[in-house]
């Protein structure tokens, strides 16, 4: 809040993860500002910044403005926005700034640092293999796993997958899980809802594995394969790991 105020920006950009949540929306409590979290879009029209986010579950998105107050404070989803290309016109200046704050000042202590058992960061990770109800069980996510750990990729899941209790919230992706844009998104007995589209539609190639030729899912894919997983995921193993010769 104190560099918000010192340089009064028109916009103010945070990460939306849960420390950029956190600080987002103290600042523009203490400052008195408006704040439009999880942002999806941003655009500029007729001097107005203009936020777009998703609303009433996903099945809305609305433009949010803020007429009265600046800067706008946003929070913005890692990978919610494509890499634009390197462009040298524009430049920008880096401004350091130093602060301290005083032991006392801190109502909050870390004691210390438990590793996830997340080994692959969803994130980052180039190819995923996500599961959906479809996959029926902890065992079937093992079959996942064993597809993801021939690829070298991250499992992800939908959440009814996390709330069936097959596999830990950390690994969910959507709208309130985890945005991810790998390279290669394989999503098996998802239907492709809108909340969990929210969260990989952007990926660059998605491969759907679905028993319902009519699933939703197969609208937003680059590749299809009607069938049961649980046949077709043993062979792209056996295929992969023969290319791979693992
Ligand atoms: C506010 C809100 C936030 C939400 N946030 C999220 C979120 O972050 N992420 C998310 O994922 N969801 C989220 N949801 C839930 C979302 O609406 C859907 O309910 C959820 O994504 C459905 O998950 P699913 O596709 O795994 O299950 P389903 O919709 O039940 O689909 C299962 C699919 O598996 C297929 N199938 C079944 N058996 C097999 C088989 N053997 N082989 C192949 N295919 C098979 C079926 O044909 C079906 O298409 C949210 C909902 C709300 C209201």
């Amino acid at each position: 809040s104190f560099l918000l105020d010192k340089y009064k920006p028109e916009a103010a950009l945070f990460r939306a993860t849960s420390q950029g949540t956190d600080v987002s929306a103290a600042s523009a409590a203490k400052l008195g500002f408006g704040l439009c979290t999880d942002c999806i879009d941003i655009k500029v029209d007729g001097g107005q910044i203009k936020l777009t986010r998703a609303a009433f579950g996903g099945n809305y998105t609305v433009t949010v403005v803020n007429e009265k107050a600046k800067p706008q404070i946003t929070t913005v989803r890692p990978k919610a926005f494509a890499m634009p290309e390197k462009d040298a016109s524009k430049q920008g200046e880096i401004v350091k700034e130093s602060f301290s704050v005083a032991e006392g000042d801190l109502n909050t202590q870390i004691i210390e640092f438990i590793t996830s058992e997340v080994t692959v960061n969803l994130v980052e990770a180039d190819i995923i293999v996500s599961g959906g109800r479809g996959v029926g069980s902890d065992e079937g996510f093992k079959l996942l796993k064993d597809l993801a750990d021939t690829l070298g990729a991250a499992v992800g899941a939908s959440r009814a997958a996390v709330d069936s209790g097959w596999i830990a919230y950390e690994h969910q992706i959507g709208q309130t899980g985890k945005t991810v844009k790998p390279k290669i998104y394989i999503a098996c007995g998802i239907s492709g809802a809108i909340q969990h589209l929210a969260g990989m539609r952007t990926s660059d190639c998605i491969v759907a594995i679905n028993k319902d030729p009519d699933a939703p899912i197969f609208k937003n894919a680059s590749y299809g394969i009607v069938g049961d997983y649980k046949q077709i995921v043993p062979k792209m193993i056996e295929k992969f790991k023969s290319k791979l010769n693992k």
